[in-house]
């Protein structure tokens, strides 16, 4: 006989944790099963840990809308439990009269998504705030900031935890099916144990839609295509000339490769977007001339020799390369026809920013 717990989050990525620690907090008896031996060790430790303002994403989607509120949300949350953060605030550049227009539209983007505090810098103000940096002119905005993703995600897995829950480690979940109940989870690597839950919360990141297709009864086709783009980083040797972070224009498939700072003011420059249909974090030297080429578009100075391989993260994309970008795919029964569960598709950025929303929002979702 299978044990029973009344729900059961899949996944303790940043998305993952913030989920359960939501349902554990509503007085939900709720269990994580990671497949690994650490909280967040997939995407959540692979990305740039920006806070994003909520600047460009389609106004009137989920990320637009769980990016804005997630950011609030971020904020608060990290000013009260302690956790490390710096409201540094971005500069979009552009580096040539071209892009001006593509400025203008993030700015109307950004206002249409309740993103009102975007200021425009002339070449002569952004050269006064960083001097190191070339450009015709820039939109500053404010509410941008860098996170501890890993002080984030002990914290939440702490809250959590005080609050009865537990994170199972080394249980990747196989599969599920119907039982009287709710759904039975079969999990283990070796031993294979069942677990019956009442609301299951599909959040494996890469593997949702694997996941998803091995419980019996979702519609196969409600399971979104899924996609790999890799971002690489290249850290810089030295301290950078920089106390914002730098965006350029973005480009297809990603924000452009930026220039982000860690809190203890380490520069790292990426993701560019490489796709790819295996999970290969390795990061190919011979990208990094690409590298010199777009920073130097706004920092002229970049000392040759100055950057070095540093790590990759991989986007869980539900639309390939030259389609338009896609949504966060949050599904419930409606959609796919299983009671009590809900798949998390396409959490890519701003995930990070957006995970106490995306978490709010499943724990209202989810049946009592
Ligand atoms: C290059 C890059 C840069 C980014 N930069 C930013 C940024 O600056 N700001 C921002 O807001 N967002 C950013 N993001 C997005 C953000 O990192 C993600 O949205 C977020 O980390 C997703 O968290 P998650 O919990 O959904 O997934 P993950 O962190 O991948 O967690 C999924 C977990 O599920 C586990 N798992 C998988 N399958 C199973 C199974 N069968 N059984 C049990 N466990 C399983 C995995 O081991 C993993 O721990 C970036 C993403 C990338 C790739």
């Amino acid at each position: 006989m299978a044990d029973k717990v009344d729900c059961v989050v899949i996944g303790a990525g940043v998305v993952g944790l913030a989920v359960a620690r939501a349902l554990a907090l509503r007085g939900r008896e709720t269990m994580v099963l990671e497949a690994e031996g650490a909280i967040g060790t997939g995407t959540s430790s692979r990305n740039s840990e920006v806070i994003h303002a909520g600047i460009y994403y389609t106004p009137g989607s989920a990320k637009a809308s769980l990016c804005v509120r997630g950011k609030h949300l971020l904020y608060s949350y990290c000013e009260a439990r302690g956790v490390e953060h710096r409201r540094c605030g971005k500069l979009i550049v552009a580096s040539d009269p071209e892009q001006v227009q593509a400025l203008q539209k993030i700015e109307a983007t950004a206002r249409a998504n309740g993103v009102t505090d975007l200021r425009w810098l002339t070449a002569a103000e952004t050269k006064a705030m960083e001097p190191a940096l070339s450009c015709v002119t820039a939109l500053l905005s404010r509410s941008t900031g860098i996170v501890d993703s890993h002080g984030f995600m002990l914290a939440l897995q702490g809250d959590f935890e005080d609050a009865g829950g537990t994170v199972a480690f080394r249980s990747p979940v196989r599969g599920g099916h119907r039982g009287r109940d709710g759904i039975i989870l079969e999990a283990g690597s070796d031993e294979i144990t069942e677990l019956e839950a009442q609301v299951v919360v599909n959040s494996a990141g890469l593997q949702a839609q694997a996941l998803a297709r091995r419980i019996e009864g979702v519609a196969q086709e409600t399971i979104p295509p899924s996609t790999y783009a890799k971002g690489n980083y290249y850290v810089l040797q030295g301290k950078a000339p920089f106390r914002h972070l730098v965006y350029p224009v973005p480009e297809p498939g990603g924000l452009g490769v930026h220039l982000t700072l860690d809190l203890a003011g380490q520069a790292r420059f990426g993701p560019d977007v490489e796709w790819v249909e295996k999970l290969d974090y390795t990061v190919d030297p011979a990208r990094a001339e690409r590298f010199y080429r777009a920073i130097r578009r706004y920092w002229p100075g970049l000392p040759d020799g100055s950057l070095h391989p540093g790590y990759a993260g991989i986007r869980p994309k539900l639309a390939g390369p030259g389609a338009a970008a896609a949504d966060f795919l949050i599904q419930g029964p409606q959609a796919h026809g299983v009671r009590g569960l809900v798949n998390l598709y396409g959490i890519e950025s701003p995930g990070l920013t957006a995970a106490l929303a995306i978490a709010e929002y499943v724990a209202d979702a989810v049946p009592r």
